[in-house]
Formats: structure tokens, sequence, C-alpha cells
């Protein structure tokens, strides 16, 4: 995007997440809270992990949890997405990770956020040569001074965890590990609710229902978000084509449209 290692607060509410209630529940006591109540942490002498690493499949709402909760927290997100670090400023990088390091403490409190860390952080010696291996060298040297960052917090994601480094994995650095999985039937429902908050669904259909489909069988929440698109996109098709005849145009998304959709998307 336009504002890629810009820091901004993000629009993205709670609402807009579905399911993932656990991680909620983490994220509020490691960060959310810890943001918005910093003397009652330090009173009780709570000290708690800085830097986390979000796993699991892709399309499960890593990213947008991670903006929820910035959102949540009040707090400025830098989104940084692995793979153009490495790209983008080859020879540079390690400058690169310097000063958006940087660039979070001066906005703090501040979500830094790494998508696809593992192109960052593959085991050295391992694909990237010596350009991921400097450049790890440089992240570690940041994760580190966790003194210096404070009111920085780093979450990183990753559908590959088994190629990263152990040693950014340690207490201090991505140290609280999170898994991010396929909904359950339950939260598919729940998914679905959060993404037709914005869409004009008929009161007649049952969101619940549909997540608990059988034909919605592992779907990841970026799969019921092209379920739902589809199922707008075929009441829009019926709409335009009765405008030209005497049939009457449908004013909202309905059962037999979700039913057309179920047919086109798969995992
Ligand atoms: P990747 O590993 O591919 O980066 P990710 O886990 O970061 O995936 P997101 O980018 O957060 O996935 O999700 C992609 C899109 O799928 C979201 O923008 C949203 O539309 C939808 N989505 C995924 N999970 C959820 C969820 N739990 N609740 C609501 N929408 C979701």
């Amino acid at each position: 995007s336009r504002r890629e290692g810009f820091s901004t607060i993000p629009n993205v509410k709670w609402e807009d997440v579905g399911g993932l209630d656990l991680l909620r529940q983490e994220f509020d006591r490691y960060i959310v809270r810890r943001i918005k109540f910093p003397e009652d942490y330090e009173e009780f002498g709570v000290d708690l992990e800085t830097g986390f690493l979000l796993y699991g499949p892709p399309g499960c709402g890593k990213t947008l949890i991670a903006k929820a909760v910035a959102n949540e927290a009040g707090a400025n997100f830098i989104h940084i997405k692995g793979p153009e670090l490495l790209n983008k400023y080859v020879g540079e990088s390690e400058l690169a990770v310097r000063t958006i390091f940087g660039r979070a403490r001066t906005c703090s409190p501040c979500i830094l956020f790494f998508d696809e860390v593992d192109a960052l952080t593959t085991k050295r010696g391992k694909e990237g040569g010596w350009v991921v291996e400097r450049l790890l060298n440089q992240l570690l040297i940041e994760l580190d001074g966790a003194d210096q960052r404070r009111g920085v917090y780093v979450i990183g994601a990753t559908n590959r965890p088994e190629v990263m480094d152990r040693a950014v994995l340690r207490p201090g650095r991505f140290g609280k590990l999170l898994y991010v999985p396929l909904p359950s039937p339950v939260e598919r429902g729940l998914i679905l609710k959060a993404l037709a908050r914005k869409k004009p669904i008929d009161a007649t259909v049952d969101l619940i229902a549909i997540g608990r489909n059988e034909a919605c069988e592992n779907l990841s929440g970026a799969d019921l978000s092209a379920l739902l698109n589809e199922a707008a996109m075929a009441a829009l098709e019926e709409k335009l084509t009765a405008q030209g005849s005497s049939d009457i145009a449908p004013l909202t998304i309905k059962e037999i449209h979700f039913n057309r959709a179920l047919e086109k998307v798969s995992p």
C-alpha cells in the first residue's frame, strides 16, 4: 500500500474480526491494556513479552488481528513485508531495519508488524546467504534492545514457522508464539457475520448455518470473504438483469445467492 513502512492507526475494529477469541484475550493482556494502563502494569511489576509470532495457514486473519490490536490500543501501526524489505533495499537492508525500529520508537506506542517474517529469518546457512544473515543479525540486535524500545510491540506473521531460525523465537525476540488456525464451523459463521456488516444481507439468511454447511469445510477467512463477494455478485447480477425486464429486482443478498456462491468457492 501507499503507507507501506509508515505509521498510522488502522481502521480495523474487533467487530471486523470473526472468532479468534483466545487470541483477542492474549493480546488484551499483552498489548492493549498495557498501552492503556501502563502505571498499573508498572505498579504490580508485571514483566511480559513484547514480541509475538502469529503462525498458521494463509488467510486466517493474522494481519487483520494485528491491525485490530493497534486500533483497540490506539497505537500506531507499521506494516513491513518481509520479502519487500529484502529485495527493495538489497545491500541496505540492515540500515532499513535500523530505520524501521527508529521510526517505531518515534511514534510509540506502536505495533511493528512483520508480514512473511520467515523471509527475513530463515535458518542461517540455508536459502538466503549472507544478505539474510546480516539482516537477521541486525534484526536480533534491534529486538534485543527491548529496554530501549518501550512502547514498541513487535508482531511477526508466517505460514512457515519451521523454516525460521530458532534464535529469533527466544524470549525477548518473537518470544510468544500464537497459532492462528483455520476457523471451526461455528467460527466460519462468526467470520461471515463480521464480513457481512457492510453488506445488504437479507434478514432471512442464517450466516451461522451457512458456516456450518459442509460446503464450507476447510475454508479460510479469506475464502469466506471470497464466498460473500460471490454471493453479492450473484445478487447484483440478478438485480441488473431484472432492471431491463418485468422481473422484481432483489434488494438484498439472499439464500439463493449464497447457494450459487457455494458452488464456486473452494479452499
Ligand atoms: P496471509 O498469511 O496470507 O498473509 P493472513 O492470515 O494475514 O494471511 P489476513 O490478511 O488477515 O490473513 O486475511 C485476509 C482477508 O481474509 C482479510 O482481509 C479478511 O477479509 C478475511 N479474513 C481472514 N480471517 C478473518 C477473520 N478471522 N475474520 C474476518 N475476516 C477474516
